[in-house]
C-alpha cells in the first residue's frame, strides 16, 4: 500500500510558517504583503478559487483586495483596473483570475501585470526565468508538487519522471522544475504514442490531463511515485483526479490523493509568492 502523501498537513504546515514570517514583515516594515486579485465575469468554479484565495490571504495575516468586473468588461478597463494595482504600494501581488469572459484575450491581461507583481509566474518574462533556472515566481501548481516531494523526502535526482499533460500553467513548468531537480524527464501529451510504455517507466509520475481515472494501474511501476493534479467532477459532481486512485495505491509507494493532494498546495505556493514578492518591494525601495 501507498504512502498517501498529505497535501492539507504538508499545506496547514506551510501556511503556519508563511504566518510567522509575514507577522515578522510586518513588524520591520509597518506593512500586510497585500494580494489583488481580479475576476472578470461570474465562472462559478472561479468565484470558488477567489473565496478560498482572500480566505488564506486573510488567515496568515496579508492584505488582500478582490476587484470584481461584469463579464462584459471591455480589454481598456481591464487593463487600466491591472494599470492602478501596477502602481498601488499595498498591492505587492496581482493575480487575474483564468479563465477570462470570452473576448478578452489572456495573453495581453497576463503580459500587463509587472513581472515583480506576477505572483502566478505567468508572465512571460518569469516563464523565461523559470526556464533559465533563474531565481524568480515559481508558477504554484508545481511548485506546491515539488514542496511535498521535498516534505516527504522523495528526491528527484536521477529518477525517470514522466508528466502527462504539456499546458503552460502545469505540464511544462512541472517539468522545468523536475530537470532542475537532476530529473530525466519526458512530456507526454495527447499525441504520444505509446503512452502506456512510457508511463511504466517513470519512478515519478505526474498526472496533469483532466480526465477522470485516466491513469490506470497498468500505467504506472510497482513502487512509483504518483501525483494526481487533476480535478474533475465524476458524473455525481463527486470531485475525482487523474489517476485510478483505489487501483494504483496499491502498486505505488507513494500517491497523492484528490481531494487533500496537490490542490490545496497551490494556494499556499501563492501565499508563497505574495510574500516574495512584498520582500522584493521592500528591498527595492
Ligand atoms: P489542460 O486541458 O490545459 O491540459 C491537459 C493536457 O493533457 C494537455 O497537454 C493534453 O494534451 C493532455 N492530454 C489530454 N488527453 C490526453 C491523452 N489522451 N493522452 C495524453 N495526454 C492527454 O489542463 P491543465 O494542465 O490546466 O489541467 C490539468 C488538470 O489539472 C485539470 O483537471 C485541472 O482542473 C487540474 N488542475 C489542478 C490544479 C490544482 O491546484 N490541483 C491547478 C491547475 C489545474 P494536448 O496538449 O496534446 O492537448
Amino acid at each position: 500500500m501507498a504512502k498517501i502523501i498529505d497535501g492539507r498537513e504538508i499545506s496547514r504546515k506551510t501556511r503556519e510558517s508563511i504566518k510567522e514570517r509575514t507577522a515578522g514583515f510586518i513588524e520591520k516594515y509597518g506593512r500586510a504583503p497585500g494580494l489583488a486579485v481580479v475576476i472578470a465575469g461570474d465562472d462559478p468554479a472561479s468565484q470558488i478559487y477567489v473565496r478560498n484565495k482572500s480566505k488564506a490571504c486573510e488567515e496568515v495575516g496579508f492584505g488582500s483586495e478582490v476587484i470584481r468586473l461584469p463579464a462584459e468588461v471591455s480589454e481598456a478597463e481591464l487593463l487600466s483596473v491591472i494599470e492602478k494595482l501596477k502602481i498601488d504600494e499595498k498591492t505587492d501581488g496581482i493575480l487575474v483570475q483564468l479563465p477570462l469572459p470570452r473576448g478578452l484575450n489572456p495573453k495581453v491581461i497576463i503580459d500587463a501585470i509587472p513581472p515583480e507583481k506576477d505572483v502566478d509566474a505567468f508572465h512571460v518574462s518569469n516563464v523565461g526565468k523559470i526556464m533559465l533556472g533563474e531565481k524568480c515566481f515559481l508558477p504554484c501548481t508545481p511548485a506546491g508538487i515539488m514542496k511535498m516531494l521535498e516534505v516527504e523526502g522523495i528526491s528527484v535526482d536521477g529518477k525517470e519522471c514522466v508528466v502527462v499533460g504539456r499546458s503552460n500553467i502545469v505540464g511544462k513548468p512541472m517539468a522545468m522544475l523536475l530537470l532542475q531537480a537532476n530529473g530525466t524527464v519526458t512530456v507526454c501529451h495527447s499525441h504520444t504514442a505509446n503512452l502506456k510504455d512510457i508511463t511504466s517507466r517513470a519512478d515519478i509520475l505526474v498526472a496533469a490531463v483532466g480526465k477522470s481515472k485516466f491513469i490506470t494501474e497498468d500505467m504506472v511501476k510497482e513502487g512509483a511515485v504518483v501525483i494526481d493534479v487533476g480535478m474533475n467532477r465524476d458524473e455525481n459532481g463527486k470531485l475525482t483526479g487523474d489517476v485510478d486512485f483505489e487501483a494504483v495505491e496499491k502498486k505505488a509507494s507513494a500517491i497523492t490523493p484528490v481531494p487533500g493532494g496537490v490542490g490545496p498546495m497551490t494556494i499556499t505556493m501563492l501565499l508563497e509568492n505574495t510574500l516574495f514578492a512584498a520582500e522584493l518591494s521592500v528591498n527595492n525601495n
